[in-house]
């Protein structure tokens, strides 16, 4: 736990400063960590409430959405939208409504009692009502070679570095919806992409796997995981060495990139200890968007394992931040 109280005392005196020629009160009715689609939603609707949120952007502003292409399942949008476009036009809707945003990522929260306390490096931010919306990051295979090679030919992106491998033969691993979207956007750049999987059963959905099986440069090969990455000494990737779950025999497989698609995992670190999570470090939330400690809600991916799309996320973003604006009525004193 960082020393909030030292933290607090210099963080106060410098909002102190900037507001009193404001006038405002340093005490902040909203904080939205994340400004992915649940975040920006929630600022749109707390903005309108008139709450004045402050959004802390989060590790990777936009959220994931900003990591893709044309966004068609959007309702609204006929002919599809891309998603920075889409997350642009949500950031720009909520400065409209009086959101206030702010760079950086939180090093440390203090839930315990209200106005819950939030750091990000020097500053710390107080609030009477939180949502926290900071999304889920890219799970990681967990090889030396694989951490050294991020942004050297591996990537987690298919949508953001495709178009650097052009002609090129590349492996996809995991066996969900992710992986296999993934296969076929890269097989429109990759002279051949080979999808790697740890069992024989594919996670994602029938349509999904018939269409990467449909695409004559996808191939699937199973049950396979991935032993390590090579060549960290040339600083590019090369060839991956594979082993097979059943059989335990190793082969090599020459590819110049590696796009990991398996999985993600909720940005939670700092509430441990504090808010409720499942076993997998999901928030959990009951009757809408309450966490365990009130004025706490949770918004998009951080709670939601299960449908993780754009729209749910919006729409619990929503959700959270009407049932802040409702906390706050009922509380008059912090
Ligand atoms: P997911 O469904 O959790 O699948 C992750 C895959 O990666 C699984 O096949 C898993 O293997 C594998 N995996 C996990 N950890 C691994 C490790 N350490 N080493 C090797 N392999 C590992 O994740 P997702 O594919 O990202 O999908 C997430 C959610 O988004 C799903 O609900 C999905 O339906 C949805 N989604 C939908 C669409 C769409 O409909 N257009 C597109 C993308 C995602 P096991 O199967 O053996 O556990």
């Amino acid at each position: 736990m960082l020393n909030f109280l030292a933290l607090l005392v210099a963080s106060r005196r410098s909002v102190d400063e900037s507001n009193h020629e404001q006038g405002e009160d340093p005490l902040n009715d909203v904080i939205i960590i994340g400004s992915g689609c649940a975040g920006l939603t929630a600022a749109i609707y707390a903005g309108r409430a008139n709450l004045k949120p402050i959004v802390i952007d989060g590790f990777e502003p936009g959220g994931q959405l900003s990591l893709t292409t044309m966004v068609e399942n959007f309702p609204g949008f006929p002919d599809g939208i891309l998603g920075p476009d889409l997350i642009e036009n949500m950031r720009k809707q909520a400065q409209r409504f009086g959101a206030d945003f702010k760079a950086g990522a939180i090093t440390d929260v203090d839930l315990s009692k209200r106005p819950f306390k939030i750091a990000t490096g020097k500053e710390v931010f107080e609030t009477r009502a939180l949502i926290i919306a900071s999304g889920a990051s890219a799970r990681m295979i967990g090889l030396e070679s694989e951490r050294k090679l991020v942004g050297y030919g591996v990537s987690t992106c298919a949508t953001c570095d495709g178009y650097f491998f052009r002609g090129k033969e590349i492996a996809v691993v995991g066996g969900g919806d992710t992986a296999m979207e993934e296969a076929n956007f890269l097989s429109k750049f990759a002279s051949r992409v080979t999808v790697l999987h740890r069992r024989p059963e594919f996670r994602a959905s029938k349509i999904m796997v018939d269409r990467a099986r449909g695409n004559e440069k996808i191939r699937l090969v199973t049950p396979v995981v991935v032993e390590d990455i090579s060549d960290v000494a040339k600083g590019g990737v090369e060839n991956v060495r594979l082993r097979n779950t059943q059989t335990n025999e190793i082969t090599n497989l020459a590819v110049e990139g590696v796009f990991v698609a398996i999985g993600h995992e909720p940005n939670t670190k700092s509430y441990r200890g504090q808010l409720d999570m499942d076993e997998n470090g999901y928030l959990i939330t009951h009757d809408g968007s309450q966490t365990n400690v009130p004025g706490v809600f949770a918004a998009g991916d951080v709670q939601d394992h299960h449908y993780r799309q754009a729209v749910t996320a919006a729409g619990s973003g929503c959700m959270a931040a009407i049932d802040a604006e409702k906390f706050l009525d009922a509380r008059k004193d912090v």
